[in-house]
């Protein structure tokens, strides 16, 4: 086994890193209770068709991005590249629409999709998902934009920026896309090959492409806001007017567009000055069309969508706060080899009532045990040898003060725990 190693873009994520998800996903879910969202857990693999047709067949993501296998029963399946797809089959698939709407639900977990491996891009990458479904209120989107500001805020982030757009509908998109289409025809030679393909297929995706020729071009490309229906432009001002209520700065970019094609209507990201190329922290938006095109009835929704990676990122470089650091309360100290086996039995009492203790397994010295209390940033040592035995009593050193101190076995627990969680 020594050579294998984990697949291409795809990450330990190790103690020294661990804690600090915790503390994000633990201040996720304080964050979406707080706004009544709900936490669900979705599968990690679906049916691909609720990719493909949920997501749209000429995306990155399902053209190019997805890893799908034939399971043993020949069926075709996808490792999950977003939850807002799952997020919506579940919906329709435990009758949600009987429950009083919008239903607000929110999930954190690893989402695949097979991209090229960069700082802050990998191939398996975990996203928060929050999603409202059951309403079109503009007031919700506003909403949804908050929790991931409210999140964001919370864990200290700064320097962020948050733009928006809106992508019209199925009624005013097409005539967008003849005049975008009209306008990328004479610069058709000049974009790149991946855009020149886009040209016919999904003339909308161009003005998302990060290549810098391409965005040159963009640059000067018409705006969606003289073709939008009269509802999306209504929606849309709704939607700024509640941003500006809620003093939430923000910026209109028409070229924010979104990789996914069953978005309608609002389209946000929020970007960090932090992250160079990879500098989306979140994207989000309403997709109304969703539910229809995997077979459900019309369903209006919006949500978004957080890198964890990305967060964590930022917030290191930041130097943000990620609550305590988890260390142990006491290190439990056998005096000589005799006492070994009684210093794993105080430990053992320890945690039962709720301490955090560990000790030595290797034999080692006493100095060297000292050591590793002090690496594990304990607060309390407890020695034990033959001295303590023969008095059912064990020295209690607090490593902050240096205080010494013989408690009486029986009287441990009691002892440590006002001075460890007072
Ligand atoms: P990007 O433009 O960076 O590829 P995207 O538009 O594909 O992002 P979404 O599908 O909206 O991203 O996903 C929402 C968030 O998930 C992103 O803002 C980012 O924080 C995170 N994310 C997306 N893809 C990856 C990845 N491959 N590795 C790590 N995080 C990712
Ligand atoms: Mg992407």
């Amino acid at each position: 086994m020594a050579g294998i190693k984990a697949p291409r873009g795809v990450r330990d994520i190790l103690p020294e890193e661990s804690w600090k998800w915790a503390y994000v996903l633990e201040r996720t879910e304080h964050i979406s209770h707080c706004h009544g969202y709900r936490e669900i857990h979705l599968p990690v693999f679906e049916q691909t068709e609720l990719f493909s047709r949920g997501i749209g067949e000429t995306t990155d993501v399902v053209e190019k991005e997805m890893y799908t296998f034939l399971d043993r029963g020949e069926r075709s399946l996808t490792l999950r590249p977003e939850a807002t797809a799952s997020m919506v089959r579940a919906y329709l698939q435990n009758n949600m629409h009987s429950e009083q709407q919008p239903v607000k639900l929110w999930c954190a977990g690893p989402m695949f999709r097979y991209e090229r491996p960069q700082k802050g891009r990998y191939r398996q990458f975990w996203q928060i998902d929050v999603e409202a479904l059951g309403t079109s209120n503009p007031l919700v989107d506003v909403e949804i934009i908050n929790v991931a500001l409210a999140l964001f805020e919370d864990l200290g982030l700064s320097n962020l920026d948050v733009v928006i757009n809106s992508v019209g509908c199925p009624e005013c998109r097409p005539a967008y896309r003849d005049e975008l289409k009209a306008y990328f025809q004479d610069h058709l030679e000049d974009l790149c090959d991946t855009c020149q393909n886009r040209f016919d297929r999904n003339p909308l995706r161009i003005l998302d492409c990060k290549n810098e020729k391409c965005r040159e071009i963009t640059a000067g490309a018409p705006d969606i806001y003289s073709s939008l229906c009269e509802d999306c432009r209504i929606h849309f001002d709704k939607v700024l007017e509640g941003l500006k209520m809620l003093q939430i700065p923000f910026h209109i970019d028409k070229r924010l567009v979104r990789g996914l094609d069953y978005y309608t209507k609002t389209a946000f990201e929020v970007l960090s000055g932090e992250l160079g190329a990879q500098n989306a922290v979140c994207g989000g938006g309403r997709y109304d069309n969703l539910s229809e095109a995997i077979g459900g009835p019309r369903l209006p929704g919006v949500g978004f969508a957080a890198g964890i990676e990305r967060i964590v990122l930022i917030m290191e470089q930041q130097g943000c706060d990620f609550g305590p650091k988890p260390s142990v309360d006491v290190y439990v100290i056998a005096a000589d080899d005799l006492s070994r086996e009684e210093a794993f039995y105080v430990a053992t009492e320890l945690r039962r009532n709720g301490i955090r203790a560990d000790l030595d397994f290797l034999e080692r010295s006493m100095k060297a045990q000292f050591k590793s209390a002090v690496s594990k940033d304990s607060v309390f040592t407890c020695i034990v040898g033959e001295k303590e035995i023969s008095r059912s009593v064990v020295t209690v050193k607090d490593l902050r003060t240096g205080e010494q101190s013989e408690i009486s076995r029986k009287d441990l627990a009691g002892y440590l725990q006002p001075r460890i969680r007072p």
